[in-house]
């Protein structure tokens, strides 16, 4: 009898101490401050017509809580799926596509849990949207990867010919992720890999500037995914962006230190610590310079920001 009542007393904390902890990695937890950032904002000389635009391709329905620690489940948000174009006189980029035509298909090659807890509405893709605008496409020099996950490639296809570039740790990554990078080795796309030639800049070690006057940079951030990167951007009015990729997905992540909750790290992110790394430097930066603005790749208000095409 006392051995019966015993059992399934244990049986009861086996199973309410793991759904505890599970309840528990969605409370607030932040990450702690950063020290204070010395380096001032790396100078920039954009040529007068540097410009950037938005090219929201759908949405998926999400909650804050899935985003960061600490986010609301009843904070219904819509994650944008957006690839933003950089106009440069000497070519332009767009900083990943977004969905692409075919992200219904895409879809389907996710897993089955991702599906499951996944739902989307399709926009029309950033091919479509610049070809309706009567866009050159011959002054496209480049598809800019924040990472190679499916959301951020799957517009890749409709850009035969264009180089997407990439780090040496991403590309290898496309090869060697599986599933995770399956959409990004369609085609497969012509992968022009970069080097981080340039120095320090705002505190990470090494940086990539694309055309050497400081209007687009790029800098190593990985921790979401081995070559995940954020590219800074500077125009000539002085408004200055940080496109951060999925280092956050909205930007509390990053202005309230807060990491994503155990299950969606756990699932998203390749070395959660890095992340971590990474998300405090970021919010020192934040921090230092709030007339910066932080364009997580999924903040709906983030690219509010910018105009359309
Ligand atoms: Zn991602
Ligand atoms: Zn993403």
């Amino acid at each position: 009898m006392i051995r019966g009542r015993t059992r399934r007393l244990v049986a009861l904390a086996l199973t309410l101490v793991p759904l505890a902890l599970l309840a528990n990695s969605f409370r607030a937890a932040p990450l702690l401050a950063p020290a204070p950032l010395p380096d001032p904002l790396p100078p920039a000389s954009p040529p007068a017509d540097v410009a950037l635009f938005q090219l929201p391709t759908g949405v998926t329905h999400r909650s804050a809580a899935f985003a960061y620690r600490g986010g609301s489940f009843r904070d219904a948000r819509d994650f944008a799926m957006t690839a933003a174009l950089v106009k440069h006189p000497r070519g332009d980029l767009l900083v990943d596509t977004g969905f692409g035509r075919d992200v219904d298909t895409h879809f389907q090659r996710m897993p089955f849990l991702f599906r499951a807890i996944t739902s989307y509405e399709q926009g029309r893709s950033a091919a479509e949207q610049l070809d309706a605008t009567g866009y050159d496409r011959t002054r496209l020099r480049g598809i800019l990867l924040t990472h190679a996950h499916w959301d951020h490639v799957s517009g890749i296809p409709e850009f035969p010919g264009v180089p997407v570039l990439v780090n040496a740790d991403e590309r290898r990554f496309v090869d060697e992720g599986g599933w995770r990078t399956a959409i990004a080795r369609i085609g497969p796309p012509r992968f022009d890999t970069y080097a981080f030639e340039g120095g320090a800049y705002l505190g990470f070690p090494r940086s990539h500037d694309v055309y050497g006057d400081g209007s687009i940079v790029v800098v190593p951030a990985s921790g979401h995914t081995p070559g995940s990167v954020i590219v800074f951007v500077a125009l000539a009015n002085g408004h200055r962006y940080a496109f951060v990729g999925d280092l956050a997905w909205q930007r509390e992540g990053i202005t309230e230190r807060e990491e994503r909750p155990w299950l969606a790290r756990t699932f998203a992110d390749g070395d959660p610590d890095q992340v971590r790394e990474n998300l405090v430097h970021m919010a020192a930066i934040a921090t230092r310079f709030p007339e910066l603005t932080l364009v997580p790749a999924h903040d709906a208000r983030a690219f509010g920001a910018l105009p359309t095409l």
